[in-house]
């Protein structure tokens, strides 16, 4: 893969030694992965991940018409994106972090889609605060596809009475969602991802971030998740 940031220049104004900027060479990048899967590039949707850059990293993004952001933590997009979102009422804010029930009504409140949704009792608070207003984000089912303990996502074997529960509670689902595991070759758990969408009625794929985005784009990914290789690399973990 062969696109990095040179970190030594202000994240802002990192570019490439031609002058293209990240977020140009990120959308060149899946536009050729679509087009090798005979793919149309508007049926993918590039999700900006600004967990932990602040605003002032953001809005570069934001004035090259980068619309689509994804954040990790409802306190931290709730603190970030308000002001944001006044100059640029556009925006279309994912959480892509796990979500913790007693935070469901914040999230509905604050995200117009919400990648994560992964256990009974998540489904349950988040169709309570749909019912309780106005707001109906679309949902992801995450799903744990390596089957690796310390992981999000509910298991392959407990994806249909999820997903009938979500029907059920009236959540909006528009995919499936999943990190493979790290360190190893990802398109079978992405072919394996698709496959299961196939079998449950569903489209929408959220899958792929910085170092495989083209892969998942080239297995049906309608949501790739982009952070380092846009904003240079997190200070800390998370
Ligand atoms: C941080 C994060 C990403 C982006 O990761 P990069 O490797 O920086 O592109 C994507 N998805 C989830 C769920 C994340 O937490």
């Amino acid at each position: 893969m062969g696109f990095r940031t040179d970190t030594s220049l202000p994240i802002a104004r990192a570019m490439t030694s031609d002058d293209t900027t990240p977020l140009e060479s990120i959308r060149t990048r899946i536009a050729k992965a679509a087009d090798i899967a005979d793919r149309r590039v508007s049926d993918v949707t590039l999700i900006a991940v600004s967990k932990t850059h602040p605003a002032e990293a953001i809005t570069p993004l934001l004035e090259q018409g980068q619309r689509a952001f994804g954040e990790n933590r409802v306190q931290e997009a709730a603190e970030k994106w308000p002001a944001l979102r006044a100059a640029y009422p556009d925006v279309e804010l994912h959480l892509i972090g796990q979500l913790q029930s007693n935070k469901a009504a914040e999230a509905v409140a604050l995200f117009d889609c919400i990648h994560a949704v992964d256990r009974p009792s998540l489904v349950e608070a988040l169709g309570k605060a749909m019912a309780a207003g106005d707001r109906r984000p679309d949902c992801f089912l995450q799903v744990n596809i390596g089957d690796e303990p310390q992981k999000g996502g509910c298991a392959i074997a407990d994806l249909p009475a999820l997903l009938e529960k979500a029907r059920a509670a009236g959540l909006p689902i528009a995919g499936l969602m999943c990190l493979p595991p790290a360190d190893i070759e990802p398109a079978p758990y992405f072919a394996l991802l698709a496959k299961l969408a196939r079998e449950s009625g569903l489209t929408g794929l959220s899958m792929g971030m910085s170092d495989d985005f083209e892969t998942a784009v080239t297995i049906g990914a309608t949501h790739v998740r982009i952070g380092s290789a846009l904003f240079g690399a997190r200070g800390v973990a998370a």
